[in-house]
Protein backbone atom coordinates (compact mmCIF):
# COMPACT_ATOMS: atom_id res chain seq x y z
CA UNK A 1 0.00 0.00 0.00
CA UNK A 2 0.99 3.71 -0.67
CA UNK A 3 1.39 6.15 2.42
CA UNK A 4 0.87 9.85 0.72
CA UNK A 5 3.41 12.09 3.24
CA UNK A 6 6.53 11.65 5.19
CA UNK A 7 5.47 13.67 7.80
CA UNK A 8 5.11 12.33 11.17
CA UNK A 9 1.54 11.17 10.67
CA UNK A 10 2.91 9.46 7.44
CA UNK A 11 6.08 7.94 9.19
CA UNK A 12 4.09 6.50 12.30
CA UNK A 13 1.24 5.03 10.02
CA UNK A 14 3.77 3.16 7.75
CA UNK A 15 5.85 1.73 10.20
CA UNK A 16 2.35 0.43 12.41
CA UNK A 17 1.64 -0.88 9.20
CA UNK A 18 5.00 -2.45 8.30
CA UNK A 19 4.92 -4.17 11.77
CA UNK A 20 1.99 -5.81 10.89
CA UNK A 21 3.78 -7.85 7.81
CA UNK A 22 2.05 -4.56 5.61
CA UNK A 23 4.87 -3.45 2.66
CA UNK A 24 4.07 0.12 2.44
CA UNK A 25 5.64 2.79 0.25
CA UNK A 26 5.78 6.13 1.79
CA UNK A 27 6.37 9.19 -0.70
CA UNK A 28 6.60 12.51 0.06
CA UNK A 29 7.30 15.69 -2.03
CA UNK A 30 10.48 17.10 -0.28
CA UNK A 31 13.98 14.90 -0.14
CA UNK A 32 14.16 15.53 3.50
CA UNK A 33 12.31 16.28 6.74
CA UNK A 34 10.44 19.58 6.81
CA UNK A 35 13.45 21.21 8.62
CA UNK A 36 11.92 23.91 10.79
CA UNK A 37 10.69 23.11 14.64
CA UNK A 38 6.49 23.09 14.94
CA UNK A 39 5.05 20.54 17.45
CA UNK A 40 7.31 20.68 20.99
CA UNK A 41 4.49 18.74 23.10
CA UNK A 42 3.22 15.40 23.47
CA UNK A 43 1.25 14.00 25.83
CA UNK A 44 1.15 10.18 27.08
CA UNK A 45 -1.72 8.37 25.21
CA UNK A 46 0.77 9.81 22.25
CA UNK A 47 3.73 8.21 23.55
CA UNK A 48 1.74 4.80 23.56
CA UNK A 49 1.18 5.48 19.63
CA UNK A 50 5.08 5.80 19.61
CA UNK A 51 5.96 2.87 21.98
CA UNK A 52 3.43 0.41 19.18
CA UNK A 53 5.57 2.10 16.07
CA UNK A 54 8.67 0.88 18.14
CA UNK A 55 10.33 4.24 18.61
CA UNK A 56 8.73 5.50 21.89
CA UNK A 57 11.87 4.80 23.79
CA UNK A 58 14.54 6.25 21.35
CA UNK A 59 11.84 9.58 21.53
CA UNK A 60 12.40 9.39 24.87
CA UNK A 61 16.45 10.44 24.55
CA UNK A 62 15.15 13.23 22.92
CA UNK A 63 12.77 14.72 25.07
CA UNK A 64 12.07 15.50 28.43
CA UNK A 65 8.80 15.71 30.78
CA UNK A 66 7.40 18.71 31.03
CA UNK A 67 6.15 20.38 34.63
CA UNK A 68 2.86 21.57 33.31
CA UNK A 69 0.86 24.44 32.09
CA UNK A 70 1.12 28.08 34.05
CA UNK A 71 -1.87 30.45 33.00
CA UNK A 72 -0.59 34.20 33.58
CA UNK A 73 -2.16 37.36 33.44
CA UNK A 74 -1.45 40.48 31.51
CA UNK A 75 1.22 41.75 34.90
CA UNK A 76 3.27 38.37 34.74
CA UNK A 77 0.61 37.33 37.60
CA UNK A 78 0.10 33.64 38.06
CA UNK A 79 -3.77 33.19 37.52
CA UNK A 80 -3.46 29.01 37.74
CA UNK A 81 -1.07 25.94 37.85
CA UNK A 82 -2.25 22.58 35.76
CA UNK A 83 0.89 20.57 37.02
CA UNK A 84 1.41 17.53 35.16
CA UNK A 85 3.45 14.07 36.32
CA UNK A 86 3.04 10.37 35.94
CA UNK A 87 0.40 9.18 34.25
CA UNK A 88 -2.00 6.64 33.63
CA UNK A 89 -0.27 5.37 30.17
CA UNK A 90 3.17 4.65 31.33
CA UNK A 91 4.61 7.65 30.00
CA UNK A 92 5.14 11.43 31.86
CA UNK A 93 1.71 13.01 30.94
CA UNK A 94 3.36 15.71 28.73
CA UNK A 95 7.08 15.67 26.78
CA UNK A 96 8.42 18.42 25.41
CA UNK A 97 10.54 17.58 22.31
CA UNK A 98 11.69 19.65 19.02
CA UNK A 99 9.63 17.96 16.05
CA UNK A 100 12.49 17.91 13.33
CA UNK A 101 14.30 15.19 16.67
CA UNK A 102 11.32 13.16 16.52
CA UNK A 103 11.09 13.43 13.06
CA UNK A 104 14.76 11.87 12.62
CA UNK A 105 13.69 9.02 14.96
CA UNK A 106 10.70 7.91 12.83
CA UNK A 107 13.29 8.04 10.20
CA UNK A 108 15.49 6.31 11.42
CA UNK A 109 13.15 3.47 12.38
CA UNK A 110 11.95 3.50 8.51
CA UNK A 111 15.03 3.25 7.23
CA UNK A 112 15.57 -0.25 9.68
CA UNK A 113 12.00 -1.74 8.60
CA UNK A 114 12.33 -4.11 5.94
CA UNK A 115 8.90 -3.91 4.89
CA UNK A 116 8.81 -0.37 4.23
CA UNK A 117 10.10 2.00 2.13
CA UNK A 118 10.36 5.84 1.33
CA UNK A 119 10.74 7.60 -1.68
CA UNK A 120 11.43 11.77 -1.99
CA UNK A 121 10.99 14.24 -4.40
CA UNK A 122 8.28 12.76 -6.14
CA UNK A 123 4.38 14.43 -5.76
CA UNK A 124 1.45 12.76 -5.86
CA UNK A 125 -0.93 14.72 -8.09
CA UNK A 126 -3.94 12.55 -9.02
CA UNK A 127 -5.60 9.24 -7.33
CA UNK A 128 -8.35 7.14 -9.97
CA UNK A 129 -10.30 4.30 -8.33
CA UNK A 130 -10.92 3.89 -4.63
CA UNK A 131 -9.14 0.18 -4.30
CA UNK A 132 -7.27 -0.57 -5.99
CA UNK A 133 -6.05 2.94 -6.89
CA UNK A 134 -4.25 4.27 -9.27
CA UNK A 135 -1.52 7.23 -8.26
CA UNK A 136 -0.30 9.48 -10.86
CA UNK A 137 3.26 10.95 -9.46
CA UNK A 138 5.47 13.41 -10.60
CA UNK A 139 8.99 13.15 -10.17
CA UNK A 140 10.31 16.93 -8.97
CA UNK A 141 13.50 17.60 -10.27
CA UNK A 142 12.38 16.14 -13.98
CA UNK A 143 8.65 16.84 -14.18
CA UNK A 144 8.56 13.13 -15.34
CA UNK A 145 5.07 11.19 -14.63
CA UNK A 146 4.25 7.73 -13.94
CA UNK A 147 1.88 5.40 -12.52
CA UNK A 148 1.78 3.32 -9.58
CA UNK A 149 -1.07 1.15 -8.57
CA UNK A 150 -1.83 0.24 -4.69
CA UNK A 151 -4.21 -1.30 -3.19
CA UNK A 152 -5.20 1.04 -0.11
CA UNK A 153 -3.42 4.76 -0.26
CA UNK A 154 -3.09 6.66 3.41
CA UNK A 155 -3.47 10.47 2.92
CA UNK A 156 -0.95 11.84 5.64
CA UNK A 157 -0.30 14.59 3.28
CA UNK A 158 -0.68 17.40 5.61
CA UNK A 159 -2.92 20.70 5.47
CA UNK A 160 -2.86 21.20 1.94
CA UNK A 161 -3.36 17.51 1.40
CA UNK A 162 -3.71 16.22 -2.08
CA UNK A 163 -5.08 13.28 -1.42
CA UNK A 164 -8.13 15.15 0.79
CA UNK A 165 -8.87 17.26 -2.41
CA UNK A 166 -8.87 14.06 -4.85
CA UNK A 167 -11.97 11.95 -2.77
CA UNK A 168 -13.73 15.21 -2.51
CA UNK A 169 -13.61 15.99 1.00
CA UNK A 170 -13.53 19.69 2.15
CA UNK A 171 -12.60 21.33 5.13
CA UNK A 172 -15.35 22.41 7.77
CA UNK A 173 -14.44 25.58 9.92
CA UNK A 174 -15.10 25.22 13.51
CA UNK A 175 -13.72 28.71 14.64
CA UNK A 176 -12.30 31.93 13.52
CA UNK A 177 -8.09 31.77 12.14
CA UNK A 178 -5.58 33.35 14.16
CA UNK A 179 -2.09 34.48 13.49
CA UNK A 180 0.44 33.78 15.58
CA UNK A 181 4.27 34.72 15.41
CA UNK A 182 6.66 31.55 16.47
CA UNK A 183 10.07 32.22 17.36
CA UNK A 184 12.56 29.46 18.51
CA UNK A 185 15.44 30.25 20.50
CA UNK A 186 18.47 28.94 21.76
CA UNK A 187 20.32 30.15 25.14
CA UNK A 188 24.04 30.36 26.03
CA UNK A 189 23.11 29.46 29.55
CA UNK A 190 20.08 27.77 30.53
CA UNK A 191 17.13 30.48 31.40
CA UNK A 192 15.96 30.39 35.18
CA UNK A 193 12.35 30.03 34.03
CA UNK A 194 10.02 27.59 35.22
CA UNK A 195 10.12 24.28 33.30
CA UNK A 196 6.61 23.86 31.82
CA UNK A 197 4.44 26.02 29.34
CA UNK A 198 3.63 29.61 30.31
CA UNK A 199 0.32 30.87 28.86
CA UNK A 200 0.03 34.76 29.43
CA UNK A 201 -4.09 35.09 29.04
CA UNK A 202 -4.05 38.47 27.64
CA UNK A 203 -6.41 40.02 25.30
CA UNK A 204 -3.27 42.96 23.88
CA UNK A 205 -1.09 40.58 23.73
CA UNK A 206 -1.67 37.03 24.38
CA UNK A 207 1.74 34.86 24.59
CA UNK A 208 2.89 31.53 25.14
CA UNK A 209 6.74 30.80 26.32
CA UNK A 210 8.46 27.37 27.08
CA UNK A 211 11.47 25.40 27.49
CA UNK A 212 11.44 23.16 24.83
CA UNK A 213 14.91 20.60 25.04
CA UNK A 214 18.11 21.05 25.85
CA UNK A 215 19.42 25.02 25.17
CA UNK A 216 16.63 25.24 22.99
CA UNK A 217 13.14 27.27 23.91
CA UNK A 218 9.89 28.73 22.06
CA UNK A 219 7.92 32.01 22.33
CA UNK A 220 4.70 32.53 20.33
CA UNK A 221 2.90 36.04 20.26
CA UNK A 222 -0.22 36.34 18.73
CA UNK A 223 -0.22 39.04 15.66
CA UNK A 224 -3.48 41.56 15.19
CA UNK A 225 -5.35 41.19 12.04
CA UNK A 226 -3.25 44.24 10.41
CA UNK A 227 -0.19 43.72 12.23
CA UNK A 228 3.11 43.28 10.20
CA UNK A 229 5.87 41.39 12.17
CA UNK A 230 8.36 43.85 11.26
CA UNK A 231 6.74 46.20 13.97
CA UNK A 232 7.17 43.81 16.78
CA UNK A 233 9.46 44.90 19.31
CA UNK A 234 10.79 41.32 19.61
CA UNK A 235 13.26 42.26 22.49
CA UNK A 236 10.62 43.43 24.56
CA UNK A 237 7.98 40.94 24.06
CA UNK A 238 10.82 38.35 24.82
CA UNK A 239 12.39 40.12 27.86
CA UNK A 240 9.09 39.39 29.72
CA UNK A 241 9.97 36.20 30.11
CA UNK A 242 13.37 36.90 30.54
CA UNK A 243 14.73 35.50 27.33
CA UNK A 244 15.56 39.10 25.62
CA UNK A 245 19.14 37.84 25.13
CA UNK A 246 19.01 34.05 23.31
CA UNK A 247 19.72 33.82 19.60
CA UNK A 248 16.88 33.58 17.51
CA UNK A 249 17.19 30.57 15.43
CA UNK A 250 14.28 31.05 13.35
CA UNK A 251 10.70 33.35 13.60
CA UNK A 252 7.71 32.51 11.43
CA UNK A 253 3.96 34.11 11.06
CA UNK A 254 1.65 30.96 10.69
CA UNK A 255 -2.26 31.15 10.49
CA UNK A 256 -3.95 28.45 12.57
CA UNK A 257 -7.04 27.17 11.62
CA UNK A 258 -9.82 25.13 13.32
CA UNK A 259 -11.32 22.70 11.01
CA UNK A 260 -11.61 19.32 10.29
CA UNK A 261 -12.76 17.11 6.94
CA UNK A 262 -16.40 16.13 6.31
CA UNK A 263 -15.23 13.07 4.70
CA UNK A 264 -12.69 10.90 5.66
CA UNK A 265 -12.42 7.88 3.42
CA UNK A 266 -13.61 7.20 -0.33
CA UNK A 267 -13.08 3.21 -0.67
CA UNK A 268 -9.79 2.57 0.48
CA UNK A 269 -8.09 6.23 0.39
CA UNK A 270 -7.54 7.20 3.35
CA UNK A 271 -7.03 10.81 5.51
CA UNK A 272 -5.31 10.86 8.77
CA UNK A 273 -3.39 13.81 10.81
CA UNK A 274 -3.44 17.39 9.68
CA UNK A 275 -4.82 15.98 6.16
CA UNK A 276 -8.05 15.53 8.09
CA UNK A 277 -7.98 18.06 11.08
CA UNK A 278 -6.25 21.55 11.95
CA UNK A 279 -6.44 22.48 15.91
CA UNK A 280 -5.28 25.50 16.82
CA UNK A 281 -1.92 25.16 19.64
CA UNK A 282 -3.75 25.83 22.48
CA UNK A 283 -3.51 22.52 24.17
CA UNK A 284 -0.79 21.55 21.86
CA UNK A 285 -2.51 18.39 20.22
CA UNK A 286 -2.02 18.56 16.36
CA UNK A 287 0.29 16.06 16.08
CA UNK A 288 -1.34 13.88 18.68
CA UNK A 289 -4.68 13.92 17.48
CA UNK A 290 -2.87 12.46 13.55
CA UNK A 291 -0.83 9.80 15.40
CA UNK A 292 -3.93 8.55 17.28
CA UNK A 293 -5.79 8.61 13.97
CA UNK A 294 -2.54 6.09 12.44
CA UNK A 295 -3.06 3.84 15.62
CA UNK A 296 -7.06 3.33 14.84
CA UNK A 297 -6.57 2.86 11.98
CA UNK A 298 -3.47 0.70 11.11
CA UNK A 299 -4.40 -2.63 12.47
CA UNK A 300 -8.35 -2.14 10.52
CA UNK A 301 -6.53 -1.27 7.24
CA UNK A 302 -4.17 -4.45 8.24
CA UNK A 303 -7.09 -6.30 8.60
CA UNK A 304 -9.04 -5.58 5.52
CA UNK A 305 -5.35 -5.95 3.13
CA UNK A 306 -5.55 -9.27 4.64
CA UNK A 307 -9.28 -10.27 3.79
CA UNK A 308 -11.44 -8.78 6.34
CA UNK A 309 -14.52 -6.81 5.14
CA UNK A 310 -14.06 -3.36 3.99
CA UNK A 311 -16.90 -2.40 5.89
CA UNK A 312 -14.33 -2.53 9.01
CA UNK A 313 -13.25 0.95 7.99
CA UNK A 314 -16.51 2.52 7.91
CA UNK A 315 -15.09 3.04 11.48
CA UNK A 316 -12.37 5.03 11.07
CA UNK A 317 -13.69 8.62 10.32
CA UNK A 318 -16.89 7.39 12.75
CA UNK A 319 -14.33 6.94 15.30
CA UNK A 320 -11.56 9.92 15.14
CA UNK A 321 -14.12 12.48 13.78
CA UNK A 322 -15.92 12.97 17.04
CA UNK A 323 -12.71 13.47 19.10
CA UNK A 324 -11.19 15.60 16.41
CA UNK A 325 -14.10 17.68 16.27
CA UNK A 326 -14.25 17.56 20.32
CA UNK A 327 -11.05 18.32 20.38
CA UNK A 328 -10.47 21.32 17.77
CA UNK A 329 -13.91 22.90 19.52
CA UNK A 330 -12.23 22.42 23.09
CA UNK A 331 -8.94 24.49 21.55
CA UNK A 332 -11.35 27.32 20.37
CA UNK A 333 -12.86 27.54 23.74
CA UNK A 334 -9.77 27.77 25.29
CA UNK A 335 -8.28 30.15 23.34
CA UNK A 336 -11.28 31.82 23.65
CA UNK A 337 -11.20 31.86 27.46
CA UNK A 338 -7.35 32.65 27.66
CA UNK A 339 -6.86 35.40 25.51
CA UNK A 340 -10.04 36.82 24.52
CA UNK A 341 -11.89 40.21 25.51
CA UNK A 342 -11.06 43.61 27.31
CA UNK A 343 -11.20 44.28 31.39
CA UNK A 344 -14.31 42.40 31.68
CA UNK A 345 -13.20 39.50 30.63
CA UNK A 346 -9.90 39.52 32.14
CA UNK A 347 -12.00 39.98 35.42
CA UNK A 348 -14.00 36.94 34.48
CA UNK A 349 -10.91 34.69 33.28
CA UNK A 350 -9.58 35.58 36.95
CA UNK A 351 -12.95 34.74 38.81
CA UNK A 352 -13.64 31.30 36.74
CA UNK A 353 -9.55 30.45 36.80
CA UNK A 354 -9.46 30.85 40.50
CA UNK A 355 -12.62 28.60 41.07
CA UNK A 356 -11.13 25.79 38.70
CA UNK A 357 -7.94 25.80 39.89
CA UNK A 358 -9.23 25.16 43.72
CA UNK A 359 -11.48 21.81 42.81
CA UNK A 360 -8.76 19.50 42.19
CA UNK A 361 -10.70 17.24 39.87
CA UNK A 362 -12.20 20.10 37.88
CA UNK A 363 -8.45 21.25 37.43
CA UNK A 364 -7.15 17.44 36.00
CA UNK A 365 -9.95 17.25 33.64
CA UNK A 366 -9.03 21.34 32.47
CA UNK A 367 -4.76 20.09 31.97
CA UNK A 368 -6.66 16.41 30.71
CA UNK A 369 -5.72 15.59 27.01
CA UNK A 370 -7.47 12.29 27.41
CA UNK A 371 -9.30 10.81 24.26
CA UNK A 372 -13.03 10.69 24.82
CA UNK A 373 -14.80 7.38 25.15
CA UNK A 374 -15.65 5.95 21.57
CA UNK A 375 -19.44 5.88 20.71
CA UNK A 376 -20.68 2.43 20.60
CA UNK A 377 -20.49 0.55 17.42
CA UNK A 378 -19.19 -2.43 15.62
CA UNK A 379 -16.11 -2.37 17.34
CA UNK A 380 -17.06 -0.56 20.78
CA UNK A 381 -19.57 -2.73 22.59
CA UNK A 382 -20.88 -0.57 25.50
CA UNK A 383 -23.43 -1.56 27.43
CA UNK A 384 -26.54 0.52 27.41
CA UNK A 385 -26.64 0.84 31.38
CA UNK A 386 -23.38 1.20 32.68
CA UNK A 387 -22.07 4.69 34.15
CA UNK A 388 -18.30 4.38 34.65
CA UNK A 389 -18.03 1.82 31.95
CA UNK A 390 -14.21 1.45 30.09
CA UNK A 391 -15.79 0.50 27.48
CA UNK A 392 -14.31 2.50 24.33
CA UNK A 393 -11.94 4.37 26.64
CA UNK A 394 -8.13 3.27 26.69
CA UNK A 395 -7.08 0.55 28.99
CA UNK A 396 -4.21 2.25 31.49
CA UNK A 397 -1.43 1.03 31.26
CA UNK A 398 0.25 1.31 34.54
CA UNK A 399 3.65 -0.67 35.53
CA UNK A 400 4.04 -4.57 35.49
CA UNK A 401 6.69 -6.60 36.57
CA UNK A 402 9.75 -7.18 34.40
CA UNK A 403 11.51 -5.12 31.74
CA UNK A 404 8.51 -4.73 29.54
CA UNK A 405 5.70 -2.50 29.45
CA UNK A 406 2.03 -4.26 29.38
CA UNK A 407 1.25 -2.67 25.57
CA UNK A 408 4.41 -5.28 25.02
CA UNK A 409 3.20 -8.17 27.24
CA UNK A 410 -0.39 -7.38 25.34
CA UNK A 411 0.89 -7.96 21.81
CA UNK A 412 -0.06 -6.17 18.58
CA UNK A 413 -3.72 -7.89 18.28
CA UNK A 414 -6.92 -8.70 20.38
CA UNK A 415 -6.38 -9.79 23.71
CA UNK A 416 -8.17 -10.35 26.96
CA UNK A 417 -7.17 -8.67 29.76
CA UNK A 418 -8.43 -10.66 32.98
CA UNK A 419 -8.46 -10.47 37.02
CA UNK A 420 -10.35 -14.02 37.19
CA UNK A 421 -13.57 -12.87 35.21
CA UNK A 422 -14.71 -15.12 32.13
CA UNK A 423 -13.16 -15.61 29.06
CA UNK A 424 -15.20 -15.91 25.51
CA UNK A 425 -15.26 -19.36 24.85
CA UNK A 426 -13.14 -20.32 22.19
CA UNK A 427 -11.41 -17.32 22.18
CA UNK A 428 -8.35 -17.62 19.88
CA UNK A 429 -5.80 -14.56 20.43
CA UNK A 430 -4.01 -13.84 23.51
CA UNK A 431 -5.38 -13.86 27.48
CA UNK A 432 -3.25 -11.88 29.85
CA UNK A 433 -3.76 -12.69 33.51
CA UNK A 434 -3.84 -9.40 35.73
CA UNK A 435 -2.20 -11.19 38.73
CA UNK A 436 0.24 -12.95 37.20
CA UNK A 437 2.01 -9.61 35.79
CA UNK A 438 2.95 -7.93 39.34
CA UNK A 439 0.57 -5.26 38.49
CA UNK A 440 -1.46 -4.35 41.51
CA UNK A 441 -2.97 -1.23 39.96
CA UNK A 442 -3.96 -3.10 37.01
CA UNK A 443 -6.08 -5.83 39.05
CA UNK A 444 -7.63 -3.08 41.00
CA UNK A 445 -8.57 -0.96 38.00
CA UNK A 446 -10.08 -4.44 36.17
CA UNK A 447 -12.03 -4.77 39.25
CA UNK A 448 -12.79 -8.64 39.29
CA UNK A 449 -13.79 -7.79 35.29
CA UNK A 450 -12.41 -9.36 32.34
CA UNK A 451 -11.81 -6.83 29.35
CA UNK A 452 -11.20 -7.38 25.62
CA UNK A 453 -8.42 -4.88 24.36
CA UNK A 454 -8.60 -4.28 20.44
CA UNK A 455 -4.95 -3.39 19.07
CA UNK A 456 -4.90 0.10 19.51
CA UNK A 457 -5.63 -0.73 23.69
CA UNK A 458 -9.21 0.45 23.58
CA UNK A 459 -11.60 -1.63 25.68
CA UNK A 460 -13.89 -3.33 23.14
CA UNK A 461 -16.05 -5.03 25.91
CA UNK A 462 -16.78 -6.23 28.87
CA UNK A 463 -17.52 -9.15 30.67
CA UNK A 464 -20.30 -8.24 33.86
CA UNK A 465 -21.55 -10.02 36.40
CA UNK A 466 -25.42 -10.30 36.31
CA UNK A 467 -27.73 -12.20 38.92
CA UNK A 468 -24.76 -14.52 39.55
CA UNK A 469 -23.28 -15.26 35.89
CA UNK A 470 -20.71 -13.70 34.16
CA UNK A 471 -21.89 -12.02 30.63
CA UNK A 472 -19.87 -10.60 27.66
CA UNK A 473 -21.61 -7.72 26.16
CA UNK A 474 -21.71 -8.92 22.58
CA UNK A 475 -18.08 -8.81 21.92
CA UNK A 476 -17.40 -7.86 18.07
CA UNK A 477 -17.37 -9.71 15.14
CA UNK A 478 -14.43 -12.77 15.22
CA UNK A 479 -14.32 -11.44 11.29
CA UNK A 480 -12.80 -8.45 12.26
CA UNK A 481 -10.01 -9.07 13.79
C1 LIG B 1 4.08 26.38 15.12
C2 LIG B 1 3.38 25.07 15.32
C3 LIG B 1 3.39 24.49 16.58
C4 LIG B 1 2.77 23.26 16.78
N1 LIG B 1 2.79 22.69 18.04
C5 LIG B 1 2.24 21.49 18.24
C6 LIG B 1 2.38 20.83 19.49
O1 LIG B 1 3.01 21.33 20.41
N2 LIG B 1 1.81 19.58 19.63
C7 LIG B 1 1.16 18.98 18.61
O2 LIG B 1 0.66 17.85 18.81
N3 LIG B 1 1.04 19.56 17.39
C8 LIG B 1 1.58 20.79 17.18
N4 LIG B 1 1.54 21.35 15.94
C9 LIG B 1 0.89 20.63 14.84
C10 LIG B 1 1.85 19.60 14.20
O3 LIG B 1 3.06 20.17 13.82
C11 LIG B 1 1.14 18.98 13.01
O4 LIG B 1 -0.13 18.51 13.45
C12 LIG B 1 1.93 17.82 12.39
O5 LIG B 1 3.11 18.25 11.79
C13 LIG B 1 1.06 17.13 11.33
O6 LIG B 1 1.77 16.05 10.81
P1 LIG B 1 1.32 15.38 9.45
O7 LIG B 1 2.29 14.26 9.24
O8 LIG B 1 -0.14 15.13 9.44
O9 LIG B 1 1.54 16.53 8.35
P2 LIG B 1 2.88 17.26 7.90
O10 LIG B 1 3.88 17.27 9.00
O11 LIG B 1 2.47 18.57 7.33
O12 LIG B 1 3.46 16.32 6.75
C14 LIG B 1 2.83 16.24 5.49
C15 LIG B 1 3.84 15.69 4.49
O13 LIG B 1 3.17 15.44 3.27
C16 LIG B 1 4.00 15.85 2.18
N5 LIG B 1 3.12 16.13 1.04
C17 LIG B 1 2.16 17.06 0.95
N6 LIG B 1 1.52 16.96 -0.24
C18 LIG B 1 2.10 15.95 -0.92
C19 LIG B 1 1.87 15.36 -2.20
N7 LIG B 1 0.90 15.79 -3.01
N8 LIG B 1 2.67 14.32 -2.59
C20 LIG B 1 3.65 13.86 -1.78
N9 LIG B 1 3.89 14.38 -0.55
C21 LIG B 1 3.12 15.40 -0.12
C22 LIG B 1 4.72 17.09 2.73
O14 LIG B 1 5.93 17.32 2.02
C23 LIG B 1 4.96 16.67 4.18
O15 LIG B 1 6.19 16.03 4.36
C24 LIG B 1 2.13 22.61 15.71
C25 LIG B 1 2.13 23.19 14.43
C26 LIG B 1 2.75 24.40 14.25
C27 LIG B 1 2.75 25.00 12.85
Amino acid sequence: MVVVGAGPVGVTAALLLARRGIDVLVLDRHAEAHPLPRAVHLDDESLRVLQAAGVADAFAAVSRPMAGLRLLDGGGRTLAEFPRGAGDHGWPQGSMFSQPDLEQVLRDALAAEPRARLRGGVEVVRLDGAGPVRLTVRDRDTGAEEQLVADAVLGCDGARSTVRGQIGARMRDLGPGERWLVVDLVADTPLPVWPGVQQVCDAVRPATFMPVAGARYRAEFRLREHEAVADLDLDGLLGRFGAAGCTVVRSAEYRYAAQVADRWRQGRVLLNGDAAHLTPPFIGQGLGLGLRDAHQLAWKLAAVLDGADDALLDTHQAERAPHARSLVRLAVLLGRLMTGGGNRAALVRRGVLTGVRRVPRLAAFTASSRTPPLRPGPQVRRPRFAPGSPVGSLLPQPPVEGPQRLDDVLGPDWAVVTAGGPVPPSWPGRVVRADELGSPELVRWLRGRSVLVRPDRIVAAVARRQRGWWRWDRPPNVSSR
